[in-house]
């Protein structure tokens, strides 16, 4: 990884909190990384705003910066686009409204992927997902867990492997916004757009990357999410490239989901991230250059 040695705060802008499909609170997610001496942090529950809204109330007696964030599904046949917005409005009312159609969207396809597994023999009640959920958004991956709990499957990635994801028996469409509304909700809401894990979009070729990039930054996409447990030396030098070609920012965290996503550590990833305080003042500098 090219991050210059003179670095020596560093930060985690990719994290997920009970308010979405993690399993610490906000409050948690603060402490964990104060002890990793992380000098900033981002909350980026998927679709929602609430892990940041309750974030921010500890912005000054906590003594680690908070950045307001929010990662968005957006709509991609190829594989799974998530775009990550920082810095935004967390009151903002047309972004609220946007987030509402969404977590309707979800509620409602939750119902059917839990009519899907009753439907293949399986003793699963709505209920039960609402309380492994803890009462934040229910997410596919709360699903997985009562199949854990009930020993269906050996863990949640088996749950996923067969029966959640894509191509699987429970698996159920939800509505997502097009990746250009998406983009546009977070520039709307006053907050910087930005890719997240480009690996996910299944696009192995630079050129196709490039391609992508070029369409997502004519719909307003001001950053990519370079720095990231599972972007290896060559991913990373990649995503460097193209940031740089595109003109688009860099960032970086560990998607933490605490026991949901087990052996990634906040601020560390799987042991070796490191990402430089640095990135979020070109972050700010983004978001203060949107109009309002
Ligand atoms: P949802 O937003 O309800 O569609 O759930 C998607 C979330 O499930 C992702 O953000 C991940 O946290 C998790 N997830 C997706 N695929 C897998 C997988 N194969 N194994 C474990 N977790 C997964
Ligand atoms: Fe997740
Ligand atoms: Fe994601
Ligand atoms: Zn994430």
């Amino acid at each position: 990884m090219q991050i210059p040695l003179q670095d020596s705060a560093y930060i985690d802008l990719h994290i997920h909190s009970t308010a979405s499909d993690g399993s610490l609170t906000p409050v948690e997610i603060i402490e964990t990384a104060k002890k990793a001496g992380l000098r900033a942090i981002a909350i980026t529950d998927h679709d929602t705003l609430d892990g940041s809204v309750e974030a921010l109330q500890y912005q000054h007696s906590s003594g680690i910066e908070i950045l307001p964030g929010i990662e968005i599904s957006a709509n991609f046949d190829f594989g799974t686009m998530h775009i990550l917005g920082y810095l935004i409005r967390l009151d903002d009312v047309s972004l609220r409204q946007t987030l509402k159609v969404i977590q309707e969207g979800r509620a409602s396809r939750n119902i059917q992927i839990i009519k899907r597994l009753q439907g293949l023999g399986i003793d699963i009640s709505h209920d039960e997902v609402s309380e492994a959920s803890g009462g934040g958004q229910i997410g596919r991956p709360h699903i997985a867990q009562v199949l854990v709990n009930k020993r269906i499957v050996q863990n949640i990635d088996e749950a996923f492997n067969k029966f959640l994801r894509k191509g699987r028996p429970a698996y159920v469409k939800r509505y997502r916004l097009a990746p250009a509304e998406a983009i546009q909700a977070i520039l709307r809401a006053g907050g910087v757009p930005v890719l997240a894990h480009p690996f996910t979009l299944n696009e192995k070729t630079e050129g196709g990357l490039d391609r992508i990039l070029a369409d997502l930054k004519q719909d307003g996409l001001k950053g990519v999410e370079v720095y990231y447990p599972d972007h290896g030396p060559d991913l990373t030098a990649q995503y460097q490239r193209l940031a740089h070609r595109h003109e688009l920012l860099m960032t970086g965290g560990t998607d933490f989901h605490g026991t949901a996503k087990p052996g990634v550590y906040i601020g560390i990833g799987k042991g070796e991230l490191r990402i430089p305080y640095r990135l979020v003042e070109a972050l700010k500098q983004s978001a203060s250059q949107t109009p309002s």
